[in-house]
């Protein structure tokens, strides 16, 4: 990473480029970093009354509460980078747990230990029948009779997992992780994507279980991992705008962009970005909001953006419902902190258990509290709380929370809730969003000096969509101090 007194030697003066972000989610952040540190004049314009988009953290009972993201995907070391530059690399904790649970017809039980993304090694392992009966294994057990080379290289990983061990294991292993951390369907989600080396080793194996052993060999124990920040993870957003204010950049709020032109001045300025108030001329523009809001503003400027023809698994619905109360003897020992509901099953698809996951708000509960999250909405399955007021969502969600905690929870004393609405873009991993993503960019060569950052980009996922914006940074800077981008 470069600081800007390492910057030396540019042909463009980057002090006098001036780059305007539209959006102030983490990507819009981090985009805005990588420009500034290089010396070049940045200005974030965020619609809301607050920066850090879909990351917050708001009080609920008495305890500061992350609503969002609560941690981050170690993968590739990115995330952690950024939390070095921004002074939180201390800060990094790993969780109290890291256990997922998977809820059936048949209970409440772990998710199998040996297996890929819920496909398991051996079908007839206790762990694993406790989910898919003794029919279910028999089935996945056909697996190792079939010839590999028919479906070898099948990208789906809902299709692959049905035709090689049949649908229980694909409805109750793969699907809940699927759904309910992802909001995606396992057809519409890639192997090589979720399982790199998974096909090859089907195919030098002969069976999808015997792969699964192989790939779970090689990684030996080099899986990526979950983190997060001491203190919650909206801090992350903090130490953004901290170092960004260190470097001169200009953070306005409530400054929704409703547009952005040419601005048609030769040898200026080249983009004009409109606000309600005011037209402001910039060198380059980071557009680093969500789907519909990237087409809208980039109207003029990239009208191709509006009609991308890319069959791309959807934007998901959802509603999470954060429960902060009282448990008798708290609920430390339950299942978790994560629990996935066999899709169809239950009215939620997942429950986070988040003082059973992280020391430091199990300390800011105290000793009988609970922070729970509990998910509903899926692909094809609008969240069940939807048309409810607060009070009949909040006892849906402790009703839900009760059944996935396995804990009774009748008569509990509720200190807050607090329910959040959004869409949920498709994975890193999803089918079509790699082309979604290669297609809008495409679109925009006809406009040089616009980058496009973002969850709907690059996969919804902290870890992707900040590697991602540094990448796209990195372009659109390099284009406009070295690339002849007007100016
Ligand atoms: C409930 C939930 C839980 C999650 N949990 C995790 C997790 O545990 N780990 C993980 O890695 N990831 C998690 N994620 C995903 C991760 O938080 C997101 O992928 C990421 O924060 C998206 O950032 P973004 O900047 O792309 O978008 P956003 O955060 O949506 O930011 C876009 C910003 O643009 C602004 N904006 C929109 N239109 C305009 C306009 N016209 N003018 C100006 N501003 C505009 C918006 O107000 C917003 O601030 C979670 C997401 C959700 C919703």
């Amino acid at each position: 990473m470069t600081d800007a007194a390492d910057v030396t030697s540019v042909p463009s003066d980057p002090a006098a480029k001036l780059v305007i972000v539209v959006g102030g989610g983490v990507a819009g952040l981090v985009a805005a970093l990588e420009c500034a540190k290089v010396g070049m004049r940045v200005t974030v314009l965020e619609r809301d009354t607050r920066v850090g988009g879909v990351i917050r953290r708001e009080e609920v009972g008495g305890v500061a509460v992350d609503l969002a993201a609560d941690g981050f995907s170690t993968r590739g070391g990115v995330v952690a980078a950024v939390l070095d530059q921004v002074g939180l690399g201390d800060a990094v904790i790993r969780p109290e747990h890291g256990g997922r649970f998977i809820a059936g017809a048949t209970g409440v039980a772990p998710l199998p230990a040996e297996t890929v993304f819920g496909i398991p090694a051996n079908a007839w392992a206790e762990d694993v029948r406790r989910h898919i009966g003794w029919s279910g294994a028999w089935r996945a057990y056909l697996d190792r009779l079939r010839p590999p080379l028919t479906i070898g290289q099948e990208q789906s990983l809902g299709r692959l997992v049905r035709t090689r061990m049949g649908d229980r294991v694909r409805d109750r292993l793969v699907a809940p992780l699927s759904v309910g951390g992802y909001a995606v369907d396992p057809d519409d989600v890639l192997v090589d994507e979720v399982a790199p080396g998974l096909n090859a080793a089907l195919t030098r194996t002969g069976s999808l279980a015997g792969a699964v052993a192989a790939v779970r060999a090689e990684r030996d124990g080099g899986e990526d991992g979950l983190a997060g920040l001491s203190g919650g993870m909206a801090r992350i957003i903090d130490g953004l705008v901290a170092r960004l204010f260190d470097f001169g950049v200009e953070i306005r709020t409530q400054v929704p962009v409703t547009g952005i032109r040419r601005t048609g001045d030769a040898g200026g300025r080249p983009w004009l970005v409109q606000t309600d108030d005011e037209a402001i001329a910039a060198d380059a523009v980071v557009v680093a909001v969500d789907e519909d809001g990237a087409r809208a503003v980039l109207a003029h400027a990239a009208p191709q953006l509006a009609s991308l023809a890319v069959d791309v698994a959807p934007t998901v619905p959802r509603e999470s419902i954060t429960l902060v109360f009282d448990a008798p003897g708290g609920a430390v020992d339950r299942p978790g902190p994560v629990v996935h509901a066999v899709p169809g099953t239950r009215r939620a698809s997942t429950l986070l258990h988040q003082t059973g996951r992280w020391n430091h708000l199990r300390a800011a509960a105290g000793e009988s509290g609970v922070v729970a999250r509990v998910t509903f909405g899926g692909p094809g399955d609008p969240p069940a709380t939807a048309a409810l007021d607060d009070a009949a969502a909040a006892t849906m969600a402790l009703a839900e929370a009760s059944a996935l905690l396995a804990l009774p929870l009748d008569g509990v004393r509720l200190r807050g809730t607090h329910r959040y609405r959004y869409d949920q873009p498709p994975p890193a991993s999803a089918r079509g969003r790699a082309e979604r993503a290669a297609r809008a960019r495409a679109a925009l060569t006809a406009a040089p000096g616009i980058a496009l950052v973002g969850a709907w980009l690059a996969g919804t996922g902290l870890a992707q969509v900040v590697d991602d914006a540094i990448d796209q940074a990195d372009a659109l800077r390099r284009g406009v101090l070295f690339g002849g981008v007007a100016g």
